[in-house]
């Protein structure tokens, strides 16, 4: 598989913010030890962010005219780097390695570690008009922003598995063309995989052109900020299901979003065994 990464990504911290460049390090180590090619992601323009932000909120970001305790002041640039990363992703049917994560971002507001939605920007950014497209979601968090830039769009279907109660608190219920599977803490990777089976059966009914994937691993079971009981055979599960899914469809793209464990390597690992595309 082609994954995106550019090192500049690994820059930036915050002192004690669970969002650390050590996460996307030791996924690397994984995707290197399983024979994955690298590429560099390319400029983004301000166009492709206009499709899915409002004007407004994207000048805030460059001003750093905002304050969220998640989701700390960061320069513009490491937050167009990993939009661009999604965007070459969303071209080469490919996995964007990169931070900061973006499905909390919503068309006017940021939040949980997110700024900028980089999985709606780069599906924007391929996605011709009538063409239908699903955004599988499998980060343990609800992506409220993605359910916010989509809500209403009957060519994007937009279907979430994620833990309830959590933050932020959304995806409770499912409406019009989206497809939420709240979970309760402490659901075990037997549940989850049925679960996921019938999300799978959803998308292939749907049969879209594109499909991405916001890909969290804060659904395994040492994750710090979730309860869910995922073990790395259940990630190895996931990945054969996705990879499945991708072979029936033109285009796909990957994206990563949240993942919190020290040992993140493992859930990681398990994945990308089995997700080879
Ligand atoms: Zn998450």
């Amino acid at each position: 598989m082609k994954v995106v990464f550019d090192e500049r990504c690994l820059e930036y911290s915050f002192p004690l913010h669970p969002e650390n460049p050590e996460r996307v390090e030791k996924i690397k180590l994984v995707l290197e030890e399983l024979g994955n090619s690298f590429v560099k992601p390319g400029k983004t323009g301000e166009n492709s962010l206009l499709k899915v932000h409002e004007k407004d909120f994207v000048d805030k970001l460059k001003t750093k005219d905002y304050f969220d305790p998640d989701t700390p002041k960061l320069d513009f640039g490491y937050i167009l780097l990993s939009v661009g990363c999604a965007i070459k992703a969303a071209k080469i049917n490919g996995f964007s390695l990169s931070r900061p994560p973006g499905h909390h971002a919503g068309k006017n507001f940021l939040g949980g570690f997110c700024y900028l939605n980089n999985i709606a920007i780069a599906l924007e950014s391929i996605r011709k008009e009538n063409e239908r497209a699903v955004i599988l979601d499998i980060d343990a968090h609800h992506g409220n922003g993605t359910e916010n830039i989509f809500f209403g769009n009957e060519n994007v279907l937009y279907i979430s598995l994620h833990q309830h109660p959590l933050y932020p608190g959304t995806g409770k219920e499912s409406r019009k063309n989206c497809i939420n599977f709240p979970l309760p803490p402490y659901t075990t990777g037997n549940i989850y995989l049925k679960i996921l089976l019938r999300a799978a059966k959803i998308i292939e009914r749907f049969s879209p052109k594109i499909l991405a994937i916001s890909l969290g691993f804060d659904t395994y079971e040492k994750d710090k900020l979730s309860q869910f009981l995922l073990k790395e055979n259940d990630f190895e599960m996931i990945g054969a299901i996705l990879n499945r899914l991708t072979a029936n469809t033109e285009k796909f793209f990957i994206v990563l979003e949240g993942g919190y464990a020290e040992d993140i390597e493992v859930p990681a690992y398990g994945f990308f065994k089995t997700f080879f595309r």
